[in-house]
């Protein structure tokens, strides 16, 4: 028995599902994970916030997660409220969701590879066409190529990625404003590793007043080390909450999950503590990489992309045989790398030598 015996829908045959490997290996640096454990006096908040909810378990959690959305606008800032925010069980829901009001079958989304992988996955799940455009073969991304690749396929949904996964670049703000000026459609913006930024980047945020197609997610699951928590949001107009919950499972967010994201937020500050300490670890990796040759790409996130001059899939293997778990997004000739611990880095580039 194969899923092909099964009457699985046409357009989902000889997909495969999104999937990072989850081995049981010393040194993890492959799903940009927070290197960091939840500190203890963050893990006694969640516990009693959670504990909070027990007795009420037999009730439906608040459908709207009103609490949480004001927390999350408290956070952001950009004077944003709690009807500008809208939560989910990750980024990746709440981008299932707005491609579940906005794309479907008949309609396109556009992205601008290589990005994050995920996109296109959801673009698929929810009968979407996606349409593959392309970065310049240094990963950069200019307006005018943007505007030409947008005008051209006039999409109903553009994703940007802002810093971009694999290559870890902030995009040039201009990119952005350009894209809003032609698209004809929503224009989602991917800000997940926004919090590891480099100074001076700016966040898509504050173009929201002024232009209402425009939607920026964020997530706990990287900066906040919060990946096991899963809480994913987004920021737009008042009226794009209206349109996910048309959408929206009724209760998708549990309790839990809401007492445990509230209590991460009030004690934001001792989780985002650490955030320098992997900028720091970032901005020695790229350092030294190029140092010893490689050619880099720019990050502005928790993780480097590099070039290994040759088959990644080998210098991928023989890393993971001393200790060191990488990712191959699947771009010929590169690498990316999670900036972890001062220790973790040590063991990747003592690897790598
Ligand atoms: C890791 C990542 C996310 C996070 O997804 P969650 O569902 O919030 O865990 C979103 N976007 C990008 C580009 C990522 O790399």
């Amino acid at each position: 028995m194969t899923i092909d015996d099964l009457p699985i829908r046409d357009d989902l045959r000889g997909t495969s599902p999104y999937g990072a490997p989850q081995l049981e290996v010393a040194v993890r640096l492959n799903t940009n994970e927070h290197a960091f454990a939840v500190p203890d006096e963050v893990v006694d908040a969640i516990a009693k916030a959670v504990q909070a909810e027990l007795r009420d378990l037999n009730r439906y959690p608040d459908r709207d997660a009103a609490a949480l959305r004001a927390d999350l606008a408290d956070y952001l800032g950009h004077g944003l409220t709690a009807a500008n925010l809208w939560a989910a069980n990750g980024s990746n829901e709440v981008q299932q969701q707005l491609l579940q009001a906005f794309g479907g079958p008949g309609r396109t989304a556009l992205g601008f590879g290589p990005s994050y992988s995920m996109h296109p996955i959801l673009a698929a799940g929810t009968g979407t066409r996606w349409i593959g455009a392309l970065r310049d073969p240094d990963f950069g991304l200019t307006p005018a190529d943007a505007v030409a690749q947008v005008e051209q396929h006039r999409p109903d949904l553009v994703f940007l990625c802002s810093p971009n996964n694999p290559t870890g670049t902030a995009l040039d703000p201009a990119v952005i404003d350009a894209v809003l000026a032609v698209a004809p459609g929503m224009v989602l913006v991917d800000e997940a590793y926004f919090e590891y930024a480099r100074p001076g980047t700016r966040s898509a945020l504050g173009l929201l007043p002024g232009h209402p197609r425009l939607v920026v997610t964020r997530t706990m699951s990287k900066a906040f080390g919060f990946a096991g928590g899963r809480l994913g949001y987004l920021a737009a107009d008042p009226a794009v909450v209206d349109a996910v919950q048309l959408v929206r499972l009724p209760y998708h967010l549990s309790a839990l999950t809401q007492a445990a994201a509230r209590a991460a937020l009030a004690h934001r500050d001792a989780l985002l503590a650490t955030v320098d300490a992997i900028k720091e670890q970032r901005d020695r990796i790229v350092a030294e990489l190029r140092a010893r040759g490689f050619r880099v790409a720019d990050s502005d996130a928790n993780f480097v992309l590099f070039e290994v001059g040759g088959d990644q899939r080998t210098v991928w293997r023989r890393l993971l045989d001393n200790g060191v778990l990488v990712r191959d997004v699947g771009l010929s000739g590169w690498l990316r790398v999670t900036a972890g611990t001062p220790a973790e880095t040590d063991a990747f580039l003592g690897a790598l030598s």
